[in-house]
């Protein structure tokens, strides 16, 4: 068994899509075991994309992340990282394969709907950083 931190992002709250998505997480087989929605500092995103700093993109990122409500989850499974990864498909919607999370719902590379951690390394310091242990159940 595995976990994962999974992000709905501005774009999905914000098309009151966190119901539609869980949806498919759930019936992927991941379960939910720790959820909160929230309204992230630049500070905040910062920190959790601080890999991608100095990246193009970067700025754009952490406004697009505290531009509204997120929904922060822990999902817990087999394989759960990749597992989680499969289903959201591609980070492009344009080259996310069909049934995938940002085929359904992604509007552009940017606002694409969902995040999902990419090793177990980045999902142990991504669940760290929002949630502590008592609130995963
Ligand atoms: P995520 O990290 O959200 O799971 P990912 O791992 O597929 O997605 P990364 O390359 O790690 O993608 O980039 C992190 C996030 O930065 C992307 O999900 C996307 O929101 C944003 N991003 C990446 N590339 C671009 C880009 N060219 N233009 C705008 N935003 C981008
Ligand atoms: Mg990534």
């Amino acid at each position: 068994v595995e976990r994962t931190l999974s992000i709905l992002k501005p774009d999905a709250t914000g098309r009151n899509l966190t119901g539609a998505i869980n949806t498919l997480i759930e019936k992927a087989g991941l379960r939910i075991v720790a959820q909160k929605r929230v309204v992230w500092t630049k500070a905040q995103a910062q920190k959790f994309y601080a890999e991608h700093k100095g990246r193009p993109f970067f700025d754009e990122l952490c406004s697009f992340m505290t531009s509204g409500p997120i929904v922060v989850q822990v999902l817990q499974g087999k394989d759960a990282i990749a597992t989680y990864r499969k289903l959201m498909g591609a980070t492009n919607p344009d080259e996310a394969k069909r049934g995938t999370i940002r085929k359904r719902f992604a509007e552009s590379k940017g606002r694409n709907s969902v995040h999902g951690s990419d090793s177990v390394a980045s999902a142990t310091r991504e669940i760290a950083l929002n949630f502590k242990s008592a609130e995963i159940v």
